[in-house]
């Protein structure tokens, strides 16, 4: 995979620089301007749970744009913000919907925007679920790394965690606590229960395009081989093969291979980062999941969207600049 490129001007930069990766991000460099990307790219692949072949056309767009969803199918061709305000409950994915703007499955595409630090752009979608590729966001991060970095005019917005947040119950939660060091870590604790073929297992990782690359985006989606069996059995995603994702029986994937030992665990990481994506600024803190899933991620969200226009709206007052100077 080409490497990532951080093109220091103010966005007239040539449009495709490769080379070796430059380290950066949340942890290394938490003040950092936003970016979009070079040039536009795409990707192709069928959903999951439509079976419907579906094309991602991903473009720059200018600052303060955001990551905006449009349905290029529809006549009308409504755009819906890839906002936690957008989301809307979903059994084992994430949607959103604004009118007829509606989007099923974007948090694969949205951890890896966001883990590439790709705050402004345009994704044309031709169908309301995006591509499941091979049930990891490996396929989006490919053509978005290829697709190189601009810099923006303008730094992106951060939110910063300072008191501890959980959501949730003791056989299930989400927290968000300080960090220690500026970082933004993210981790997930696996323990279903005794009758699950998935083993206890846990993965973290403090949050850069690099580490993300390389520990994250090719960990896929998992189910249980009485998960595959009761959702094939209700008529749903007849066309997806045991290679598509990983189904998991008593001896591992059936006709397929662990990537990683605690790939379940790394997927669930990847999910949690695409879910609190949709916040839209830079979170700093330590964000975990202990046997959460998609609903609870977007509570926290939710709950992090708020304080960041909170604090938005108290920077504006002037508040802040008040307290210094006093
Ligand atoms: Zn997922």
């Amino acid at each position: 995979m080409n490497g990532f490129v951080r093109v220091t001007s103010g966005g007239l930069a040539p449009a495709r620089m490769l080379g070796s990766l430059v380290q950066g991000g949340r942890g290394v460099n938490p003040s950092r301007n936003e970016h979009t990307i070079a040039v536009s790219c795409e990707v192709s692949g069928r959903g999951y749970w439509s079976g419907r072949e579906v094309r991602v056309v991903i473009h720059p767009a200018s600052l303060g744009t955001g990551v905006r969803l449009i349905r290029s199918d529809l006549p009308s061709v409504p755009v819906c913000d890839a906002s936690v305000s957008q989301r809307y409950d979903a059994s084992l994915r994430t949607n959103l919907a604004d009118g007829e703007a509606s989007f099923q499955m974007v948090e694969h595409l949205m951890a890896a925007l966001y883990a590439l630090e790709i705050d402004n752009c345009i994704c044309e979608i031709n169908a309301e679920e995006l591509p499941s590729l091979d049930g990891s966001s490996f396929g989006f991060v490919e053509q978005l790394s290829n697709a190189g970095l601009i810099v923006q005019a303008a730094p992106r917005k951060r939110l910063v965690i300072r008191d501890r947040i959980r959501i949730g119950t003791m056989g299930g939660w989400v927290e968000a606590v300080p960090s220690r060091a500026g970082e933004s870590y993210f981790e997930y604790q696996l323990s279903f229960d005794d009758q699950t073929p998935i083993a206890p297992q846990a993965f973290g990782v403090d949050l850069t395009p690099d580490r993300f690359m390389r520990e994250v985006a090719s960990a896929r989606t998992f189910v249980t081989k009485d998960q595959a069996d009761q959702i094939r059995g209700s008529g749903l995603a007849s066309h997806v093969t045991n290679q598509d994702l990983l189904v998991i029986d008593q001896d591992g994937p059936i006709e397929n291979e662990y990537r990683f030992k605690n790939e379940c665990a790394r997927h669930k990481t990847l999910d949690l980062i695409g879910d609190l994506a949709l916040v839209g600024v830079d979170l700093i803190g330590r964000f975990t999941s202990f046997r959460g899933g998609h609903n609870l991620n977007g509570q926290l969200a939710l709950k992090l969207a708020e304080m960041a226009a909170l604090e938005s709206e108290i920077s504006q007052s002037g508040f802040f600049r008040q307290r210094k100077a006093g």
